[in-house]
């Protein structure tokens, strides 16, 4: 039976009295012998300092040494160039691999903090957070608290926003001013035109640029203020068609009384019925007034 730790033929006995020193005590060789009969190694010179191991030009380097950096003065390395950036791209994957664990992890544990980070393009604080965040996988306690009060403020801004734009949009439903336009074409007219409060209202056709536009100038000077498509007004500030809107009839009728006109055609109220009324009574029909 061969023990296994029976000493082969190969290996050269002799060489281990090398170590031993003349008091008799034995001194195993290092590692990596830099000589010796057992030193069976090759030295792969140092790119850097091309095996002299000084830096080049005998200058200090940055570290306060005049020793080559890359292999730390010895001029060679006991792995070769190939080795050496094998390992290295090894330890890159293992760190990549070891970041992506990490923030898994940190995402698993903080939902939302990534998503709102991504998002906050509007803040350096989230950018600079995010990038540390890409960098190290994670971030401290501290960190993802000071996240979150600002998800909470944008949050709170951003319903208070939609608070004043449902206000807006409540405070103005132009929808009736666009159904009076809308019952006046079915009625057959092909460009209504509606006076009162200061405002000319007019329906472009529905064959053209803004189809079903309603255009909406002042009365005196005849100066453009902003257009109505489908209910959404868009132009200068335009009080009056709020009140238009809250009583399409009721404004008609009082600029009627005010020019002894139809706010609707314009032309003068003759008969008694009209004038009484404010409004031609055909026109108050057909706009379904
Ligand atoms: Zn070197
Ligand atoms: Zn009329």
């Amino acid at each position: 039976m061969i023990n296994p730790n029976t000493p082969t033929d190969d290996f050269d006995w002799a060489s281990l009295e090398d170590h031993v020193t003349p008091d008799g005590t034995f001194t195993p060789p290092a590692r990596r012998p830099s000589s010796g009969k057992d030193a069976k190694v090759v030295r792969f010179p140092c790119p850097q300092c091309q095996g002299t191991g000084k830096w080049r030009g005998g200058h200090t380097n940055q570290h306060g040494s005049s020793h080559c950096f890359a292999c730390k003065g010895q001029g060679y390395f006991m792995t070769s160039e190939r080795d050496r950036a094998n390992a290295r791209q090894s330890a890159a994957q293992r760190k990549t691999r070891k970041l992506a664990d990490d923030r898994k992890v940190f995402d698993e544990a903080n939902p939302g903090i990534s998503e709102f980070l991504v998002s906050a393009t509007w803040s350096d604080f989230c950018q600079d957070l995010l990038a540390k965040l890409n960098q190290y996988g994670s971030l401290s306690e501290r960190q993802v608290g000071a996240v979150r009060s600002t998800m909470e403020r944008s949050q709170a801004r951003r319903d208070s926003w939609n608070a004043e734009r449902e206000a807006a949009k409540q405070a103005v439903d132009l929808g009736p001013i666009r159904a009076m336009f809308e019952t006046a074409v079915a009625s057959g007219h092909k460009r209504p035109t509606y006076r009162a409060a200061g405002l000319v209202i007019n329906r472009a056709p529905d064959h053209g640029r803004n189809p079903g536009a309603l255009y909406v100038k002042t009365e005196e000077g005849d100066e453009y203020l902003g257009k109505i498509i489908g209910t959404q007004y868009s132009g200068k500030s335009v009080p009056a068609l709020a009140a238009i809107a809250a009583d399409p009839r009721g404004e008609a009728v009082a600029w009627g009384r005010k020019y002894g006109r139809c706010s609707c055609c314009g032309r003068e109220l003759s008969d008694p019925q009209s004038v009484a009324l404010g409004i031609g009574p055909i026109c108050a029909t057909k706009w379904g007034l």
